[in-house]
């Protein structure tokens, strides 16, 4: 398995041959289950979903899916690579130990953490947002664990996983995390979307809860900012969402053909790219 597409994994150093097999791990995730690596650190273990959790976590990652697609990204809808085992509850105790008190879940590479909720709506609520992070763009630097040293708090073995960019949020060379608002208001936005679909897969759900499930937002200050400055749900906003940059790239592309290669490059569409390199040949013969 490659590992997940939307990942990037840096390195200081491409000749330490450690580095590079560490990176390769991270990389390829969900071979081992970076979630078993984490618990063992970490020293928790999960609640045992019940039928009704098991439903809801498989709802919420079809409703990612199918939010993806009817945001134009079916492809990238095809190589998520989460599953239900993805999604983990906590007790309590051990989700403020390990996250952050006051957040109502944490995420971890592939994998979102909630903690044990009598309130099955915040439930769905929590996990729709974790799982729009876990889907987003993440790019990471490998470093050599020196002591507490990462706001993400991701480690590998003697590694800390330092991000770089997580969604639309970037971490400067000093450490600095900017654009951190921006990110979760994008982040919860997609979660929206996901709650659309996950109250479109459960007709049966009572009116009330439908209505509370999509009409309440975490960051939702940030998201009337990002609202205002953007006319709100257009294309490219949502685009914006799975492809940081895209509008940047799409702005500068020109009319010819190069152009169009030269933006597929910028956006890692690799595929793409190698299809209209083929195509400007084949005219180019013509
Ligand atoms: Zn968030």
């Amino acid at each position: 398995m490659e590992g997940r597409r939307n990942l990037e994994v840096f390195t200081e150093n491409k000749d330490d041959k450690e580095q590079q097999e560490a990176a390769k791990d991270v990389k390829s995730s969900l071979k081992r289950g970076y979630h078993h690596f984490f618990a063992e650190s970490e020293d928790f273990r999960e609640f045992i979903k019940n039928k009704e959790e098991k439903k809801i976590c498989r709802d919420a990652i079809l409703a990612a899916k199918l939010a993806l697609e009817e945001l134009k990204l079916k492809k990238f809808a095809d190589h998520i690579e989460i599953e239900p085992d993805n999604i983990h509850i906590l007790s309590k105790e051990d989700f403020e130990r390990i996250g952050s008190p006051d957040s109502g879940g944490f995420h971890r590479l592939e994998n979102t953490y909630a903690p044990v909720n009598d309130n099955i709506l915040k439930f769905i609520h929590v996990i729709t947002h974790e799982l729009s992070h876990a889907i987003s763009y993440y790019a990471l630097n490998l470093e050599k664990e020196k002591g507490e040293n990462s706001h993400t708090g991701l480690k590998y073995n003697d590694f800390a996983l330092i991000s770089k960019r997580s969604g639309l949020d970037f971490t400067k060379e000093n450490g600095e995390l900017i654009f951190q608002g921006l990110a979760e208001a994008t982040t919860e936005l997609l979660a929206d979307r996901i709650r659309q679909q996950f109250v479109k897969l459960n007709k049966n759900l009572p009116m009330r809860k439908k209505k509370d499930l999509v009409e309440s937002h975490v960051y939702y200050p940030q998201i009337l900012i990002v609202n205002h400055i953007t006319g709100s749900y257009s294309w490219l906003n949502n685009a914006e969402i799975k492809i940081p940059g895209v509008t940047k790239i799409l702005a500068e592309m020109g009319t010819e053909p190069e152009d169009a290669v030269e933006a597929s490059k910028k956006l890692g569409f690799k595929d793409l790219t190698e299809y209209l390199e083929a195509e400007r040949g084949k005219q180019g013969e013509g």
